[in-house]
């Protein structure tokens, strides 16, 4: 078995059909990886579906897909999923404990992990642990825990193959590549709908403008993280783990047309860049089937149509959520952590009116200062901080909303 530099393990082309896993198969990403499973049925099977809490999707996709066994971690909808896929040879289970353990099914080549937030860590780790190939969606697993995430992987013998869509560029760009050092990367930014906007017009934008992406069609929190800079933050996190990469490797640009999906620059000062037009179906194709590159009907890019692709310096000033995930990305230990579980609750609290546009960043800026920090954080540390983060969050919104009252 070789090695890369970058612990990838090589792997020859697999002419074997793959059993994937899907964790939040009725998700954005979810339901586009059922697609690009549906025109490949030589290449994969779906040996397990999961979602939180959308029972009517999960039952329509088990009946159409039979999977080996479902979960859904809702336990009150366990009875609904249950009642009806009772004539089916689906095993159902509910609750959080059950997303890991089924991680264990000896029949799953490969996990997809596109379950949204801090809720992917403990099943990402079962599937690792378990040894099973990871192509990983749940960005936020690697911001909260990559340290013990990309070892216990190396100790397994377990590639993870990135599918955001900026780290898949990387990943591209890294083909044939594997022994050549990494100069730097440049991540590339839409920019999200608020491109060019002051703070004055932050104050005042409404979850509506913000869940409107110019580019890409994604589930609510990725979307309020673009719009907030912060989903660049936590990719700029992703990407330290994922190719082992100091914090001064890694730049943003942002390109507003998102055709360049995001650029490697070598030691010999050459650039590599990755470009196809925003459809996330191929950075999941990419790494199903890697190393592999499938047949596609996705709608190719057309020069015509594009007559400049345009590049800018974000602005971190104004969107201070960029800010903040360098400051966590530099420093390291539990404050990725923190900023993600802030995050988190912000963006929840932002999807509710509860607070403002830029006061997301008020409160992640509050939580990075009052949470304790530790430099070398174990799983359980990581758990306690998290747990501490969401109560400090929450208590800093109830403030706010006494206050207005
Ligand atoms: P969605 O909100 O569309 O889907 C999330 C999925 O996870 C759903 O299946 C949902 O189930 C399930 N889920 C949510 N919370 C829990 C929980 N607590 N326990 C178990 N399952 C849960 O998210 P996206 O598909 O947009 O994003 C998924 C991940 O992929 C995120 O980490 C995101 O950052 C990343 N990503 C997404 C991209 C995109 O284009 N959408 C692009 C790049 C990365 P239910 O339907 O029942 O709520
Ligand atoms: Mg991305």
């Amino acid at each position: 078995m070789q090695k890369y530099n970058l612990g990838y393990i090589c792997q020859p082309s697999a002419n074997v059909k793959k059993s994937i896993a899907i964790l939040g198969s009725t998700g954005s990403i979810g339901t586009q990886a059922l697609e690009v499973i549906a025109s490949h049925p030589e290449k994969f099977s779906v040996e397990v579906l999961t979602s939180n809490s959308n029972a009517d999707l999960l039952i329509e996709q088990s009946i159409l897909l039979q999977p080996n066994a479902v979960v859904i971690a809702d336990e009150k909808k366990y009875h609904q999923v249950k009642t009806a896929l009772e004539k089916f040879p689906i095993k159902v289970f509910a609750g959080d404990a059950a997303l890991s353990q089924v991680m264990e099914m000896e029949t799953i080549d490969m996990v997809l992990t596109a379950v949204v937030g801090f809720a992917g860590l403990k099943p990402t780790l079962a599937a690792i642990n378990a040894g099973k190939q990871i192509a990983l969606a749940n960005k936020e697993t690697l911001v909260v825990a990559g340290e013990l995430v990309t070892a216990l992987a190396k100790e397994k013998a377990v590639n993870i193959y990135p599918v955001d869509s900026e780290h898949s560029a990387i990943f591209q760009c890294l083909a044939g590549e594997w022994n050549n050092p990494i100069e730097k990367i440049y991540l590339t930014a839409s920019g999200g709908p608020f491109r060019g906007k002051d703070k004055a017009f932050l104050t005042t934008v409404k979850k509506e403008q913000a869940l409107k992406h110019p580019n890409w069609d994604m589930g609510a929190k990725i979307t309020i993280d673009s719009a907030s800079m912060m989903n660049k933050g936590l990719e700029m996190i992703e990407a330290k783990w994922l190719f082992h990469l100091t914090p001064d490797q890694i730049d943003v640009i942002i390109h507003p047309q998102s055709i360049i999906h995001s650029i490697v620059q070598f030691r010999d000062g050459s650039m590599k860049a990755q470009m196809g037009l925003p459809d996330m179906k191929l950075p999941i194709q990419y790494a199903l089937g890697y190393p592999d590159r499938l047949k596609s009907t996705f709608p190719r890019f057309d020069f015509a149509n594009y007559s400049s692709l345009t590049f800018e310096k974000p602005d971190s000033t104004t969107f201070r959520n960029l800010a903040l995930s360098i400051v966590a990305l530099q420093k390291g230990g539990n404050l990725p952590c923190i900023l993600n579980a802030a995050n988190e609750i912000a963006v929840a609290a932002f999807l509710k009116d509860q607070i403002g546009f830029l006061e997301m960043s008020d409160l992640i800026e509050e939580c990075m200062s009052a949470i304790k920090f530790i430099e070398h954080p174990t799983l359980e540390d990581y758990i306690h901080t998290d747990h501490e983060t969401r109560i400090k969050a929450k208590e800093w919104i109830e403030k706010k909303l006494t206050v207005i009252r």
